[in-house]
């Protein structure tokens, strides 16, 4: 049986723009995507900026339930607690997030971030009724020394560890080859899909067939207007989660566009 899956294109503005321009951006990208659109986006701004871009997309009016939502970049494990500079998943919910993501890269790589930890946050994102948007991706070293698999494997089996089978259905995966991500060198999208099929059987021994072939794995890793026509026309390839071009309402529609 054919699944079909929503099509789902999150933007990570990662620490870029200030409030002003974070408005700016988040009301153009509100007016030109249309709530009949298929592809639901989703705006992940600097925590600070949270409430103000869920404001400029019209969240308080509902709007949230509709194609354009709100995410995080990141989240604490636990509820509270003397944790300083940490945001909680109850916070986040709290201020309009539905998403959040989690493990990204620079995560993993600058902040020591371990699939155990990927693991805790995507269980407490769960919780607290946010989607978790879990990123794996291996490095260009590994890509070459042809372990690709292998480290997607083990990020995939770690960072899901224990999820009850039917929460497999609430979780999407990001698949960002580290080597792609902010350089403008996309993997093909022979080389995403690949993994992408990876990932999916990973799943579907995790959860089951049927489950698996419900998850959204969306790839990331210098995705623009002009190579998301490819990417989104691999079969397992759900949607995307773009650095750089979410910056430009322009780019970042684009890539949605492609999506529809
Ligand atoms: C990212 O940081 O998740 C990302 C995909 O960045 P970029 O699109 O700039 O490569």
């Amino acid at each position: 049986m054919l699944i079909k899956r929503e099509k789902i294109v999150a933007g990570n503005w990662k620490m870029n723009l200030d409030r002003q321009k974070s408005i700016a951006l988040a009301e153009s990208i509100a007016t030109q995507h249309a709530d009949a659109s298929s592809v639901t986006i989703v705006l992940c701004p600097p925590n600070v900026y949270i409430e103000a871009v869920g404001a400029a997309i019209g969240i308080a009016q509902g709007k949230n339930a509709s194609r354009l939502a709100l995410g995080a970049q990141n989240m604490h494990e636990l509820a509270n607690g003397a944790f300083t500079g940490e945001v909680a998943a109850a916070m986040l919910v709290d201020c309009g997030c539905r998403y959040v993501i989690l493990g990204h890269s620079e995560r993993r790589t600058l902040y020591a971030e371990t699939n155990a930890t990927v693991n805790a946050k995507t269980k407490a994102a769960l919780a607290a009724g946010l989607t978790p948007i879990v990123c794996v991706g291996e490095l260009l070293e590994e890509r070459e020394a042809a372990r690709t698999d292998e480290v997607v494997a083990r990020q995939i089996t770690g960072s899901l560890s224990g999820l009850p089978a039917a929460d497999f259905t609430r979780i999407i995966v990001a698949y960002e080859p580290v080597w792609a991500i902010g350089t403008g060198r996309v993997a093909t999208p022979q080389q995403a899909q690949e993994v992408h099929a990876l990932i999916r059987g990973l799943l579907v021994t995790m959860s089951s067939a049927d489950i698996a072939g419900q998850v959204r794995i969306v790839y990331g890793g210098s995705v623009k207007p002009d190579n998301a026509n490819d990417l989104a026309s691999q079969p397992d390839i759900d949607g995307a989660l773009v650095g750089g071009a979410s910056l430009k309402a322009e780019d970042f529609l684009g890539i949605a566009k492609a999506f529809q």
